[in-house]
């Protein structure tokens, strides 16, 4: 039997040490090994990647502590607009959604995509109408009110300014979501999701529901979920460009990875991580900002839930 593991993340833009209380972080560790649990379950009992990233993301979705779902962050307008994707590292079929709203699982959205529709990205309307006709229920915006998010919003709502997940503000909570898994047949699966930046407007999207760049799974190469500055990662193409690195320069899953987060992505500018896991099961985790939200679990016995370096 194949290796098999998962890994996921809740953003790369971490409180500062300073501002994480214990309580806190035990809040968003539980969180996140939850959804590592979820995943774990699923293919310790045969079940495909697909579902693993699917069903880990919706658990941290459905958390208000990351911004995706229920903790999807305000844009300019006081609403939420969000993306999400998944891709098949098997079949390279793939799913995206974006600038969609009062939706509970923007993942199960784009999972729907890839399977019920010829396409892979919809937007907007267009997404709208694709979720109302395959019954999805829309959320009351109540659904999706946060305090702490409306806050951060209110801040700096009449400037010019958006919310980079980086930011150095000190009392960031930011957290775009994903998963990747590679289950016991050695195929392999990514999954990312989010609501984008505060006070983004003009229909801003960034890296999160484009494949190749927030979002990539091939069984050749890996399956990669990002998060970081989306402007970017999406001019850096990141996802595909470790896939790239491992298929064209044979870099191991590890390098190829450490390559674009710690050096490639920093030379144009971008601040942020991804996870990482190829058919073999191997995993890795980059960040090359101050922590990331981040767990891991493999059938080799390895598992940690980690915020800091
Ligand atoms: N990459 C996301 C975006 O730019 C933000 C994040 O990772 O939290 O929309």
């Amino acid at each position: 039997m194949n290796t098999f593991s998962i890994a996921i993340h809740g953003g790369a833009g971490t409180l500062v040490k300073g501002m994480m209380t214990a309580d806190l972080e035990a809040q968003y560790k539980s969180v996140l090994k939850a959804a590592l649990d979820t995943g774990y379950a699923i293919l310790e009992n045969g079940g495909t990647s697909i579902d693993a990233v699917e069903k880990a993301v919706i658990i941290l979705e459905d958390s208000h502590l990351f911004n995706a779902g229920k903790g999807a962050v305000f844009t300019a307008d006081e609403t939420h607009e969000m993306d999400a994707s998944i891709m098949d590292g098997q079949s390279l079929n793939a799913g995206a959604v974006s600038l969609i709203s009062g939706i509970k699982n923007p993942v199960s959205l784009a999972k729907d995509v890839m399977e019920k529709s010829e396409h892979v990205f919809l937007a907007g309307e267009g997404a709208m109408q694709f979720a109302k006709m395959n019954a999805y229920k829309i959320e009351d915006v109540s659904y999706f009110y946060d305090e702490f998010r409306h806050n951060q919003w209110l801040e700096i709502k009449d400037t010019d300014s958006f919310q980079l997940d980086h930011a150095t503000k000190k009392d960031s909570k930011f957290g775009t979501v994903g998963a990747v898994a590679c289950d016991q047949n050695g195929n392999i699966a990514a999954a990312t999701s989010t609501g984008g930046m505060t006070n983004k407007k003009f229909g801003r999207v960034g890296d999160s529901p484009m494949i190749g760049a927030g979002n990539y799974a091939n069984n050749k190469t890996c399956a990669i979920s990002c998060t970081g500055s989306g402007e970017f990662f999406i001019r850096g193409v990141v996802a595909y460009d470790v896939a790239c690195l491992i298929e064209h320069k044979e870099m191991s899953l590890e390098e190829a990875a450490n390559e674009v987060i710690h050096k490639r992505i920093l030379e144009i500018g971008g601040d942020g991580g991804l996870i990482a896991v190829d058919a073999k099961g191997n995993i890795a985790m980059p960040f090359n900002t101050e922590g990331m939200y981040r767990g891991s679990k493999s059938s080799n016995g390895a598992e940690e839930v980690l915020i800091y370096k």
